[in-house]
């Protein structure tokens, strides 16, 4: 089939390095569903994949790249056939497997899911694994029975992609926003999106009490580290808080005083490896629940070429919102 175009991260003496270049059909690895992938997004992974600031990428070379959107061109798997229209999150794509940011990609059949009917490729990718996490964390508050009329939900993180989308979900749900931000001139970005209000992330990011004055009952972070601990010390009795990331950090200083004196509980959300039919249920949520003027209001659309630029952004935590790479 030749040659296409694909961002490739390699390893060499002096390190690592990242560019766009010509790919071989030949090197791509197994799979039994190959894809003519029109668009992918950046993530906060994907930034320390290109950047090489966190150990993502585990083979090399490596197209990175984790989410993508496109057309089935030859699958031997039973659910899908050419023509179909298909989305991709996780599952170790631009990590272990070769990624999305490459104009064809080679993946197994049971990583897919159908483009739900109601969005584009490009809506798809706006929301990429950085909505879709978020709605992985509005769905597990709402298992654990927290409705709008227990308090308010605070965010943080709140004008990344994660942040960005909860917002805009938990709004149109009917919670009260509290969206935490280092960026204050993004405060009217944030309101239009559905914050009712604003708090510097500084009050929450410094080292806290074990316990503090309740503030919200539930709260989707994607902060972590002391972030995360004074979340849980300031959620009300029997709140809940889901952690999907660690923007801040990867330690959890806190302490036992938040579950056993207010049972307060930790809801761990993880994307990567997620069944099947959870992310199905997502997906399907986020079709109907999210505002589809509110995912074009956060994102900002770039070619192939500003990859690079993009990944780099995103880590350094200048990235606001949402990004679509159009790739076809
Ligand atoms: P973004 O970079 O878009 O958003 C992260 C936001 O966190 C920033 O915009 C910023 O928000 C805030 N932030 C950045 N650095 C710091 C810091 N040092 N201290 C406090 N806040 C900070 O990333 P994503 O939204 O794509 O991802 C967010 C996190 O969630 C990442 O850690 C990512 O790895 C994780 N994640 C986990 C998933 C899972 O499966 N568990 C899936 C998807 C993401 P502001 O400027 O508003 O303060």
């Amino acid at each position: 089939m030749g040659a296409f175009r694909a961002v490739v991260v390699e390893k060499g003496e002096a390190g690592q390095s990242v560019g766009l270049r010509d790919f071989d059909d030949a090197d791509l690895m197994e799979g039994d569903v190959t894809v003519r992938v029109s668009h992918s997004t950046v993530n906060y992974k994907d930034g320390l994949a290109i950047t090489g600031k966190a150990p993502v990428v585990r083979r090399f070379p490596m197209i990175p790249g984790i989410d993508l959107a496109g057309t089935v061109e030859a699958s031997n798997h039973a659910e899908f056939k050419p023509g179909d229209a298909v989305v991709l999150n996780g599952w170790g794509v631009g990590e272990t497997h070769l990624g999305a940011y490459s104009e064809r990609a080679r993946l197994k059949g049971d990583w897919l899911i159908p483009l739900p009917s109601a969005l584009t490729p490009a809506q798809a990718m706006a929301i990429g694994t950085a909505g879709y996490t978020a709605m992985l964390c509005v769905m597990a508050l709402e298992r654990h029975g927290l409705a709008p009329d227990r308090g308010p939900v605070v965010v943080t993180g709140a004008a990344g992609g994660v942040g960005s989308v909860a917002i805009a979900l938990l709004s149109r749900l009917g919670w009260h926003v509290i969206a935490s931000t280092g960026r204050a001139e993004e405060a009217d970005y944030l309101k239009g999106l559905g914050a009712a209000e604003i708090v510097d992330r500084a009050e929450l990011s410094a080292p806290g009490k074990p316990l503090a004055k309740e503030r919200w009952a539930a709260g989707v972070d994607s902060v972590g580290s002391h972030t995360l601990a004074n979340l849980l010390a300031m959620t009300r009795y029997g709140g809940a808080v889901a952690a999907c990331g660690l923007a801040g950090g990867m330690d959890l200083p806190s302490s036992v005083a938040p579950f056993i004196l207010r049972g307060v509980s930790l809801l761990g959300i993880d994307s990567v490896m997620a069944p099947k039919a959870l992310r199905c249920a997502a997906w399907d949520r986020l079709a109907h629940d999210l505002d589809l003027g509110k995912l074009a209001a956060m994102t900002t659309t770039i070619g192939l070429d500003d990859v690079m630029d993009a990944g780099r952004r995103i880590v350094e935590g200048k990235v606001r919102g949402r990004t679509v790479v159009e790739i076809a």
